[in-house]
């Protein structure tokens, strides 16, 4: 169901009204941009075509109590039972996954995450030997690859068994069907967002000039808080 421009509410069990909602107190989507995503060139980087802040919506704390709430249904549904909450380190997760943790008894173990938005390889805390783990970011920008593949990945070498994944926010990409291959029954996702992406070799002709993606984030969050922008 769309419920915003560029935003389709998928999870069954949110209400639509309180979704709508959650997009309105944050305005979280910007279109027509051209952004570095990771920020730095130290691997593979894409360009989103789009932006949506979940930063933003975890601001409001009604928003991600409805939120949580939506998530613990959806595990409660399907059964599954992790008892450790694997996500990316930064600050706006770690609002969110705290309190989901805390809903399900689960720990939280958080993953290395540089200002760039690349990945790296130290966890924080410890994931125990073939504990059940949920992987979870707030926004997969990229259309799977986090949710999907690397977090999965690096719980499942840091010792775990991974029972699903989740995002509050997917973007579109030839990785969704490959997500929900890996995923078919156990995947949790919240709203599709339209933000597509291109290789750095492919720039449409029209681009705008290319920023990184922090300023995008940077918009939106002082639109936000009523500062011009
Ligand atoms: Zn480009």
């Amino acid at each position: 169901m769309r419920i915003a421009e560029g935003v389709t509410l998928v999870s069954p069990t949110l209400d639509a009204e309180r979704a709508r909602q959650i997009i309105k107190n944050a305005e979280p989507f910007l279109t027509g941009q051209h952004l570095a995503y990771p920020s730095d060139r130290d691997g593979a980087q894409v360009h989103l075509e789009a932006y949506f802040a979940t930063e933003a919506i975890v601001q409001c704390p009604e928003s991600v109590s409805w939120l949580v709430e939506d998530v613990v249904i959806w595990m409660r549904a399907k059964d599954l039972r992790p008892t450790v909450i694997f996500a990316p380190g930064t600050e706006p997760v770690r609002r969110f996954v705290e309190k989901l943790s805390r809903a399900v008894h689960a720990i939280s173990v958080y993953l290395e995450t540089k200002p760039s938005g690349r990945f790296g390889d130290t966890i924080e805390g410890s994931i125990p030997t073939d504990a059940s783990v949920l992987t979870f970011n707030l926004t997969s920008l990229t259309g799977g690859r986090c949710v999907g593949f690397r977090l999965p990945d690096a719980a499942a070498r840091n010792g775990g068994h991974v029972v699903g994944t989740g995002a509050i926010a997917l973007g579109a990409s030839s990785l969704n069907e490959a997500l929900r291959r890996r995923f078919p029954d156990n995947l949790y996702i919240a709203f599709h967002v339209a933000v597509t992406n291109h290789n750095p070799d492919a720039c449409p002709a029209n681009a705008p000039r290319l920023r990184p993606w922090q300023e995008a984030s940077a918009d939106i969050i002082a639109r936000l808080r009523g500062e011009s922008i």
